[in-house]
């Protein structure tokens, strides 16, 4: 049994982030030791959701109207698998994915359809929009009242005031349970200064989010960039030849000859760990048998 979570790539050092995946990884274990490899994955994705200085769920990117659009997927080895793109309001974008996922014969629902299924479900609506978000949002009003500027310039300083509060990456898990099963989740509030609409990698199976025979891949970073390079699943399916350590080398270097900035976490069916970024750092925690509690590190370029 092994479980691995991962808060996103970024530039600056954070420090308090290794506590929160050190929370969702001792979550997500506490459901594997019980339950499935997807009951883990969900559960530690969700914990990351709510923790408001992450990207996904409360603390999402707001988009440039302003609103939050959030995405998320995951997925078993055995394909079964199901995501939501843009879709607002909601708490726990992953808990409608594996909705999605167990109730409709989709793969992907978007938008008001996919808040319409949420409703459906019986989640209730929630504002993801997060203290810290606000505070950040009002302060670039203030500037952009003062600036004169145009609207990008605007946008442009929004973003610098955010990375200042905190904010940080898309959240993701893979696990392996007792039973060697698989699973994959991948949750994010997309990217600052998207366009309304806007949907990167995160809620598309094989391209942000895999789990297959050979392993589970979880990735975050330029969602335009990995959907071109299918990188989930390549790196999934290089399981088959080669350690996870090494597929994810050869995803991230892959990346790299076509300035991708990305990171991935993956697990083998061998058991094996795979993290890997080339854009700065990647933040991530693991638990697997015979740990008394969860490591977190930091993965640097
Ligand atoms: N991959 C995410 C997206 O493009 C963003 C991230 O991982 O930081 O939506």
């Amino acid at each position: 049994m092994l479980i691995v979570v991962h808060g996103g790539i970024y530039v600056e050092e954070i420090p308090e982030i290794s506590d929160a995946l050190k929370k969702a990884c001792s979550a997500g274990h506490e459901f594997l030791m019980q339950k499935e490899a997807v009951d883990a994955v969900e559960e530690a994705v969700k914990v990351l959701e709510d923790d408001p200085r992450l990207d996904a769920g409360t603390g999402s990117y707001p988009n440039l109207l302003g609103e939050i659009e959030m995405s998320a997927s995951i997925m078993k080895d055995d394909l079964s698998c199901g995501g939501v793109a843009a879709i607002k309001n909601i708490k726990n974008p992953i808990s409608v994915a594996r909705g999605v996922m167990e109730q409709t014969k989709h793969v992907l629902l978007v938008g008001e359809g996919a808040n319409l299924f949420a409703k459906l479900l019986g989640f209730e609506p929630y504002n993801p929009m997060a203290e810290l978000t606000v505070t950040t949002l009002r302060k670039a009003i203030e500037i952009a009242e003062n600036e004169k500027n145009s609207i990008y310039h605007y946008y442009l300083e929004r973003a610098r005031l955010r990375l200042q509060t905190l904010q940080l990456g898309t959240v993701g898990s893979v696990a392996i349970d007792s039973k060697k099963q698989k699973a994959a989740a991948t949750s994010t509030g997309g990217i600052e200064m998207q366009l309304p609409g806007r949907v990167g990698d995160s809620p598309l199976i094989g391209l942000g989010n895999f789990a297959g025979e050979w392993g589970a891949v979880s990735m975050t970073g330029a969602g335009e960039g990995i959907i071109k390079l299918g990188l989930a699943r390549k790196i999934a399916d290089w399981m088959e030849e080669m350690d996870a350590q090494s597929a994810v080398d050869r995803g991230m270097a892959l990346a790299k000859k076509n300035n991708v900035v990305c990171g991935a976490i993956a697990l083998s069916l061998r058991e094996e760990i795979g993290i890997g970024n080339n854009g700065g750092k990647i933040s991530f925690a693991y638990w697997k048998d015979g740990m008394q509690e969860p490591h977190s590190y930091k993965n640097n370029q």
